[in-house]
């Protein structure tokens, strides 16, 4: 290839793993490999992160746009139309060259191709697809693709999208319609919801969960968190997506209907994965999580926040409880409460064999007992509470609770 077009190439690729960066609909992160501004091998520059695949594989992937222009003007976006900034396009025999190039060189095992909206939603998933499609057919591409549905493309090609990727992803980017006429005013919930509606249509002849993700924006709006699981909820309750995203709000642009925030609200979106799990995988309700507030605590994770909203529960005889108690224990999950289960059928549970298991008794031992006892290992100030009232240091679960409800504010709890 000539100098002067790689150099123009490697600038365009550049300018669109950029704007690539904002869309967190893969589970992914940025490596730090920086060399030469424009050393191909730059992974920072040149858009590789890694991902998370669905079985727990770790993948790096070639994260990019096809352009940044976009006929819309969504306001919180970098790439919106009236922003004045440096724009580029690669053809879809560029994408599937640079991919290839960078696969040979083991740099990438797969590729996140996202794009701006150029001319139409037609135009550019064409063009996404013949992308994808010059990998499959012509370089025999097997490798995993994430391809980012264009809302308003029309069936056939998000049909046709759908066969030649992996993974697809359509964002919602707002829990209500009110905040993404507000922010996108050129997009409306029909135009968003109709891909994964689509998705969802094919795969339930299969009867599998659909392929797909989506990501909602946090912070830009002031849709509180209950409303924003809300519809996480009922997509995975509908089986459209396997994950929800969600993306703290980053200011870039400046407009009279965004807030100004000094920093990204990476902790809100902490606490929504950590509550989207609990729905998905501990079998907690919306409401069991919202049953005093709106949105989630800061300072404590979800979990923590609804045991000590309800002591009730505890404590919990470790040695009878089912799976679905034991999960609900602040620092059990599946796979502690499956290895408790297991360990209780070959022999009696203590604290040690706890320890050998793995199970967290600095987070535990206050919602825990084991025939009737707390496995205790104090720190001085609970040792001090204790021996002022002359208990034992394995004391009985009332103390322990006593304890808990006393200084429950106080208690720096090991975080999860
Ligand atoms: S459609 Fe909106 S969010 Fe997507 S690239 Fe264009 S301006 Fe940005």
């Amino acid at each position: 290839m000539p100098k002067n077009i790689k150099k123009d190439l490697l600038s365009r690729l550049n300018i669109l793993s950029i704007s690539a960066r904002y869309d967190n609909s893969c589970s992914s992160s940025y490596g730090k490999r920086e060399t030469y501004p424009y050393d191909i091998s730059n992974s920072y520059l040149s858009g590789i992160c890694r991902t998370w695949l669905s079985n727990g594989r770790y993948i790096s992937l070639l994260k990019i746009l096809m352009t940044n222009f976009c006929i819309n003007n969504c306001k919180y976006c970098i790439n919106r139309r009236q922003n004045d900034i440096p724009r580029a396009i690669l053809t879809p025999k560029e994408i599937a060259d640079i991919t290839i190039e960078f696969y040979k060189k083991n740099y990438i095992d797969g590729l996140f191709l996202s794009s701006g909206i150029y001319r139409d939603p037609d135009y550019t998933m064409d063009l996404m697809i013949r992308a994808v499609k010059i990998l499959r057919y012509k370089y025999h591409f097997n490798r995993y693709i994430h391809l980012k549905l264009i809302p308003g493309a029309s069936r056939e090609l998000i049909e046709e999208a759908f066969r030649v990727a992996d993974r697809v992803s359509s964002n919602l980017e707002f829990a209500t319609e009110e905040s993404l006429k507000k922010l996108a005013p050129d997009k409306s919930f029909v135009k968003v919801y109709q891909p994964l509606k689509i998705v969802r249509e094919i795969y339930e002849e299969k009867g599998l969960k659909a392929p797909a993700s989506t990501q909602i924006i946090i912070g830009a709006t002031p849709d509180t968190d209950k409303t924003i699981l809300s519809v996480s909820e009922k997509l995975y309750h509908k089986r459209m997506v396997r994950r929800v995203y969600y993306s703290a709000y980053i200011s870039i642009n400046k407009d009279k209907d965004l807030p100004l925030i000094e920093k990204p609200p990476f902790l809100r979106e902490h606490r929504l994965y950590q509550a989207d799990w609990l729905i998905r995988f501990y079998g907690f309700k919306l409401e069991e999580l919202f049953e005093d507030s709106e949105n989630l605590p800061l300072e404590i994770d979800p979990k923590l926040a609804w045991a000590l909203r309800h002591l009730e529960f505890f404590p919990l005889e470790l040695t009878k409880a089912d799976y679905y108690e034991l999960i609900r224990v602040p620092g059990i999950g599946p796979i502690l409460a499956m290895k408790i289960i297991q360990a209780r059928k070959y022999g009696e549970l203590s604290i040690e064999s706890l320890k050998k298991l793995g199970v967290p008794l600095k987070k535990a031992k206050y919602f825990i007992t084991i025939k009737g006892k707390t496995p205790l290992g104090l720190t001085k100030k609970e040792t001090r509470f204790f021996e002022e009232r002359q208990l034992n240091l394995f004391v009985s679960f009332p103390s322990t609770l006593l304890f808990l409800h006393q200084n429950q504010d106080n208690i720096s709890f090991p975080k999860a």
